[in-house]
C-alpha cells in the first residue's frame, strides 16, 4: 500500500507568527495549476488560518495558537457531496478539488464540517488548501507551510497508515472533532492546550509582620474533594494548574509552607482564572 501524507501540528510550539498562513497566500493568490487549483482571491479566503485563544486574567494570561486547514479526511464529506468527480482522494491521501469540474458545486462548501472550503464568488468554485500537491508532485519534501515554520510546529510525514497509527499512539496525537468520524490526516499535539483552562494564583506568607512571596510553598489541587495534583510555588510565589477541563466540578486549592497553611475554593471553572493572593498567615484569599 502506498505511503500517504499526514500533517502534525504541535500547539505548544506555535508562536502565532502567521508565516504558514502568509506562505500559503503567497503560493495561491494570483497563481493557478490546472487540475490542482485556481487562483485564491486576495481577500476573504484563509486556506491556512491561525486561530488564537486567550486564557486567564491579569496577571496570569497566556495565548495559544492553532493553525487549521483542510484535514484531507479519509472519509471526507466534501467528496461525498460532490458530483462529476470534482473531489478526489489521491493514493497519497491528499484530497483535491478540481477547479473546472467543481464549478457551481456550492454543496462542497456546505458539506465540510470544518469550514475548510471557501466559495470563490468570481469563479463560482469551491476552494481549499490542497496540501501543496502540485509542489509535492514536483519533488518538494514538504508543503510551504512546513518549510517556513521556524519553530518546527508543523511537520509533514509521508508514511504507511500502520506507521502513522504508531506515531499517533506514541506521540499522543489527536484530531479536531473526532466525533465527526471523518478520519482527518491533520493531527495535533497538545491540542488540549487550546481546549482546556487553568487556575493560577500567588501564595504569600505574612508571618513575622512582613508579606513575602512563599517561595517553595506546596500547592495541592483538589477536585470534588479528591486530591488531583501538586505543584511548588516559584520565586514569585506563583503557581499554576493547567489543562483543566472547564465546567467539570468544584476545585479547592490548598497551600502549605512549614507550619502555615491556607486554601481557597473555586466553585466552578468556566474559564481560566487567577485566584489572587493566598495568604498563609491569615489562611484567607486577599
Ligand atoms: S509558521 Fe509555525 S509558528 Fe508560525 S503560526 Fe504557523 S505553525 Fe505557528
Ligand atoms: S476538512 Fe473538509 S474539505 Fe477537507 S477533506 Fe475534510 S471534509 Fe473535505
Amino acid at each position: 500500500m502506498a505511503d500517504k501524507w499526514n500533517l502534525i501540528i504541535d500547539i505548544d510550539r506555535c508562536n502565532g507568527c502567521y508565516n504558514c498562513a502568509l506562505a500559503t497566500k503567497d503560493e495561491y493568490v494570483g497563481n493557478s495549476e490546472p487540475g490542482y487549483f485556481a487562483p485564491q482571491p486576495r481577500h476573504g479566503h484563509n486556506w491556512v488560518e491561525v486561530r488564537q485563544k486567550e486564557r486567564g486574567e491579569y496577571p496570569a494570561l497566556d495565548v495559544s495558537y492553532m493553525p487549521v486547514m483542510c484535514n484531507h479526511c479519509d472519509d471526507a464529506p466534501c467528496l461525498k457531496a460532490s458530483s462529476n468527480g470534482a473531489v478526489t482522494k489521491r493514493d497519497d491521501g491528499i484530497v483535491v478539488i478540481d477547479p473546472d469540474k467543481a464549478r457551481g458545486q456550492k454543496a462542497i462548501v456546505d458539506a465540510c464540517p470544518y469550514g475548510a472550503v471557501f466559495w470563490n464568488e468570481d469563479l463560482q468554485i469551491p476552494q481549499h488548501w490542497p496540501f501543496d500537491a502540485h509542489l509535492l508532485d514536483r519533488g518538494w519534501a514538504a508543503p510551504r507551510c512546513v518549510e517556513v515554520c521556524a519553530t518546527g510546529a508543523i511537520t509533514a510525514v509521508k508514511t504507511s497508515d500502520d506507521a502513522m497509527r504508531k506515531i499517533v499512539r506514541e506521540e499522543k496525537l489527536a484530531v479536531r472533532r473526532p466525533e465527526l468520524a471523518t478520519r482527518p490526516r491533520v493531527y495535533y499535539k497538545n491540542l488540549d492546550r487550546a481546549e482546556t483552562e487553568f487556575i493560577a494564583g500567588t501564595v504569600v506568607s505574612a508571618a513575622g509582620g512582613t508579606t513575602e512571596c512563599a517561595v517553595g510553598a506546596r500547592v495541592s489541587l483538589f477536585r470534588n474533594a479528591m486530591h488531583e495534583r501538586e505543584t511548588t510555588c516559584d520565586v514569585f510565589g506563583d503557581f499554576r494548574f493547567d489543562r483543566l477541563t472547564p465546567g467539570s466540578g468544584s476545585y479547592c486549592i490548598a497551600a502549605t509552607l512549614e507550619n502555615l497553611s491556607a486554601s481557597v475554593d473555586v466553585s466552578r471553572l468556566d474559564r481560566s482564572i487567577y485566584v489572587g493572593r493566598i495568604s498563609l498567615a491569615s489562611s484567607q484569599r486577599s
